[in-house]
C-alpha cells in the first residue's frame, strides 16, 4: 500500500507495452530523477521499457551516465557535448571523451550536432565541436546520437561530407518537415521519434510523416524529463516524463503509421539493439 501510494503515476497513465521496448534518449542524470531513480527505473521494467540508453549532453553527465549504466542491468550511455555547449570545446574535452567511448557500457558518440534554434553556442563554435566529435566516432567506431534543430541544411551538407566514414547515425527527437527528413533517409541515416507528435501546438505535421520511415529506420525515445506527451490520457503531477510513459509514444506513433502497437513495439526493439550492438540477455 505504502508503496503503491508513492508512485506518482495515475492508474491511466501505467501502460505496459505489448513487446519490450528500448527508449534510445533518456537524461537520467537531470536532477530531477536524483531522488526517486530506483523507483523510475522499476516502474519502467513493468511498463516492459527495461532498456535505456543514457543521453550524455557534456562531461559530467556523460560520466554519470556511464557510472549509472554500470550500476544496473539493461542501461547503456552515450558520450559527448551538445550543442548548446560547445563553446567548452577544447583537446582535454576530446581526450577525456575518447576515453570514455573506450567504456564498455557507452554505445554511441553523442549527442552531439547543431542547434541553431537558441545559438546557446556560436554556430561556428557548434560546426568546430560537431566536427571534432564526428572524428571521435570515426576513431572509436561507435554509432553518432545526432541532435539537430533548425539546421537541417547544415547538418546534411556536414554529414554528406562524412558520411563514407562514419558508421551508423540516429538523428534523435527528429521535428523538421518531409524534405529535411527524406534529406536524413538517403543519408541512410536512422530517425529517433519522441512524443512531439503528441503536441498539436507544434508536432502535428510530424503525423503525416512517420509512415515514410522504414521500420528498420525507426526508434524511440522520451527524452525525459523533456517532453512529457501533451495528450496523455491523464494529468501528471510535476510533469517530469519518464521511461514508463514511453509505451503511450509507441501507441500514437503505431497509430499514424497504420500499424499495431505489437510490431511498432518489436520493429524499434530490432532496430535500436542493431543499431547499438547491445547485448541479447540485456
Ligand atoms: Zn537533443
Amino acid at each position: 500500500m505504502t508503496h503503491d501510494d508513492a508512485n506518482p503515476l495515475p492508474d491511466a497513465l501505467r501502460m505496459t507495452s505489448p513487446a519490450p521496448l528500448v527508449d534510445i534518449g533518456a537524461n537520467l542524470t537531470h536532477e530531477s530523477f536524483a531522488k526517486d531513480l530506483d523507483a523510475v527505473l522499476e516502474r519502467a521494467r513493468v511498463a516492459e521499457v527495461a532498456t535505456l540508453i543514457l543521453t550524455g549532453t557534456d562531461l559530467v553527465h556523460s560520466e554519470q551516465a556511464a557510472a549509472l549504466a554500470h550500476r544496473h542491468d539493461g542501461l547503456y550511455a552515450t558520450a559527448g557535448l551538445h550543442p548548446h555547449m560547445a563553446s567548452h570545446w577544447d583537446a582535454p574535452l576530446g581526450s577525456a571523451m575518447r576515453a570514455l567511448h573506450a567504456d564498455a557500457k557507452v554505445v554511441a558518440v553523442g549527442e552531439c550536432g547543431l542547434d541553431f534554434n537558441r545559438n546557446f553556442s556560436t554556430p561556428t563554435e557548434q560546426e568546430r565541436a560537431f566536427e571534432a566529435q564526428l572524428g571521435l566516432a570515426v576513431e572509436s567506431g561507435l554509432p553518432l546520437f545526432l541532435h539537430e534543430r533548425d539546421a537541417g541544411p547544415r547538418m546534411r551538407d556536414i554529414l554528406r561530407h562524412w558520411r563514407d566514414d562514419i558508421g551508423n547515425a540516429v538523428v534523435h527527437c527528429f521535428t523538421a518537415d518531409r524534405e529535411t527528413l527524406h534529406g536524413y533517409l538517403d543519408l541512410d541515416l536512422h530517425i529517433g521519434l519522441t512524443g512531439w507528435l503528441c503536441d498539436e501546438r507544434r508536432g502535428h505535421h510530424l503525423r503525416e510523416l512517420v509512415g515514410d520511415i522504414p521500420a528498420t529506420r525507426l526508434m524511440v525515445e522520451t527524452d525525459c524529463p523533456y517532453l512529457l506527451p501533451r495528450n496523455l490520457p491523464a494529468k501528471l503531477k510535476g510533469r517530469r516524463h519518464e521511461p514508463a510513459l514511453l509505451p503511450w509514444i509507441v501507441r500514437e506513433i503505431a497509430h499514424w503509421r497504420g500499424e499495431s502497437e505489437a510490431s511498432l513495439a518489436a520493429s524499434t526493439t530490432a532496430t535500436a539493439r542493431r543499431f547499438f550492438q547491445l547485448d541479447e540477455e540485456h
